[in-house]
Order: C-alpha cells, then structure tokens, then sequence
C-alpha cells in the first residue's frame, strides 16, 4: 500500500491541507500514519471517498459537528440526513427573506410591515347593519390583520349566499404569510375561488341567481393589492383628504363617465343601484390596482347603504376625528341611520399604525 503525502492527499480530495489538519483535529479525518520524526502526516488512498463526502458536505455548508454524524453513518442513513439537513436549510432562507423584504421596505424609508415585530400594524373595526327597513342583511364586511373585505349580496337568499362565499374564499388569505411580489396573484387567485363559489351557489339551482359585489384590500409591507366589482367602495384618509379608491360599476357610473349624466342626477337616480359589473355566475371582470401604503393611512370600505345616503364630507369628518376604528364605525352606521338606512350598511375602517 502506498500512503500519499498530506500535499498529494490534498490535491485529489480537493481539500487544503490546512483542512485536512482542522479534520484531523476534530477527529473527522485522520492521518492513516505520522512520521515519528519528521511529524508528516500521511493519508491511505482508502480515505479519498471519506475526504471528498466532507469536502462536499463542507461546500453545502454543514456545520462540522453534523458533519461528523453524517461520515459516521452507513450510506441510506447519509443520504437521509443530507436530506433532512437541506430542508432546514430551505426553511430557514424562506424565513430569512422575509426578514429581507421587510428590511429593504423599512430602510427606504416606506415604512410598513408584515407583522408587529416590525413596529407597524392595522387597527380595524368591520360591522354591517340590517338599516332601517331591510328586514334581511345580505351585506358581509370583515377585518383582519391583513385582509379588509366588504360584499354587498344582491336579492334575497342567493344574494346573502353569495356575498358569504366571496368572503368565505378570501379569508384563508387572512392566515397566509404572503411577500409583497406576490400579493396582487395570490389575492387574484382568491377571487377567481371567490367566482367559483358564485357558480357553484347558481348551480345548486333553487336560490335564484346568485349575485355579489366585492371589494377588498389586501395588505403586506408598503403594498396594499386590492379588488373591486360593483358598487361597493373603498376609501383613503391622507394629507389631501378622502380619496375614492374604486370606480362603481353601475350604471348611472357609466353615464357620468361618458358625460350624458351629471353626478348630482347620478346620486338621486331611480336606478342608481343598478350594477353593470358584479361578481355572478356569468363572470364579470373584477378591477385589479395596487396601492402604496403609509402610516397614518386610514381605509374605509363600505357598501352603497352608507355611501349613498352620507354624503362625502360628512364622512370625511367623521374619519378624520381619528377616534378609534371601532368607534368611527359606529358613528357612520349612525350617520346611514340618522338619513334612515334604507339599505343594510357595511363598513370597515383600518389605520396603519406605528406600534
Ligand atoms: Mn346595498
């Protein structure tokens, strides 16, 4: 047999010397001999297989100590561990880009985040109300931590049906840890569940059809995606004051868009209520937009039972008393009430805060 030199040893394991002496230190590798005078180290080429899987293993950044378990284990309980340990690996850099994406945005200054860990956050509040002479609700709203959504079923039982399964299909997003370059897909594929479910409700036949509008933010970081179909609104508070961040599809919207209606008819027309875009089983295209978020951002979403009947002023001075979300709520429930809540109210305000 004929032992290599630590030099030629080196060369054909693809390892530096100096490495193969840390090996021999922590007991990975030793030297098959050492020279009594000299102190040479010398390697059996028997070794080489045992020198190149640490190497490799060095290269995919195992710590030493694991990589002293895995050489000690026969080859399937190896390959198992490599296994396992790549998984973790994984795992970890997921939640490490995180960790990045929230430190870009924090850094440029666009102050947002995901979570309270990074100092931001939404307060919120979502109430609906049956009105002053609906004696069934068909309208939904909900608030999370990320998710903001109001639905205004139309009809009877199909209608309150619907806009319950349009809720129902966004809510998982609600648990979903989503980065922001992925916000406007992973909400988009939401509401594509959202319409199925419609179908799937005008299909079981016996409800009439199944109508709802749907609009819904959500929210990661600096970004808020949102979704828009029908005559629900959403709303921002900023330093230029309330701006309408969706576009009614109704009909008298469509008149005022092509200038043959003025807004003030829009508003005290007969059939101001009539949708030309719905989420239904006929499949309408929802409004898709991205927005910056800041903090000190406040949001409204509500249905026509309360945009229609309070006017605009009147709701920018109720938000912008800034009391607390779910205060706020109330009093513009009690504003659509005092203009006799001719229809069920939905409403959701969130302010992005500083924690
Ligand atoms: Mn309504």
């Amino acid at each position: 047999m004929e032992f290599l030199t630590i030099g030629a040893f080196a060369k054909a394991a693809r390892l530096s010397p100096k490495a193969l002496r840390l090996y021999d230190e922590l007991g990975l590798l030793p030297p098959a001999a050492i020279d009594n005078v000299s102190g040479y180290r010398f390697y059996d080429p028997s070794q080489l297989d045992r020198a190149r899987l640490i190497a490799w293993l060095r290269r995919l950044g195992m710590p030493l100590a694991r990589i002293r378990a895995v050489v000690g284990l026969d080859d399937d309980a190896a390959a198992a561990e490599v296994s396992a340990y790549w998984q973790e690996v994984l795992t970890d850099t997921t939640e490490r880009g995180h960790l990045a994406d929230f430190l870009v945005d924090y850094l440029a200054g666009r102050g947002g985040a995901t979570d309270a860990t990074a100092g931001f956050g939404l307060r919120y509040a979502a109430r609906t109300d049956v009105g002053r002479v609906r004696q069934t609700n068909e309208d939904v709203a909900y608030a999370g931590h990320r998710l903001l959504v109001v639905a205004d079923g139309v009809g009877g039982r199909a209608g309150a049906s619907a806009s319950a399964a349009a809720l129902a299909a966004l809510k998982p997003l609600e648990a979903q840890a989503i980065r922001p370059p992925d916000l406007e897909t992973a909400l988009a594929e939401a509401v594509a569940d959202a319409q199925q479910a419609v179908r799937e409700i005008d299909d079981t036949g016996d409800q009439g059809e199944a109508v709802t509008t749907l609009t819904a933010l959500l929210w990661s970081g600096s970004r808020i995606a949102m979704v828009h179909i029908g005559d629900t609104r959403a709303y921002r508070l900023r330093d230029e004051g309330l701006v309408q961040l969706t576009h009614d599809h109704t009909w008298v919207q469509s008149r005022v868009d092509d200038g043959s209606m003025s807004i003030e008819e829009a508003a005290r027309h007969p059939r101001r209520a009539l949708l030309s875009r719905a989420l239904a089983g006929s499949g309408h295209r929802p409004d898709f937009a991205t927005h910056d978020a800041r903090a000190g951002d406040r949001y409204l979403l509500c249905s026509d039972g309360l945009s229609t009947v309070v006017e605009a002023t009147a709701m920018t001075a109720v938000l912008s008393r800034r009391t607390s979300p779910d205060d706020t709520v109330g009093e513009l429930i009690e504003l659509a009430h005092d203009a006799g809540a001719p229809d069920n109210v939905a409403c959701v305000v969130a302010d992005v805060v500083t924690l």
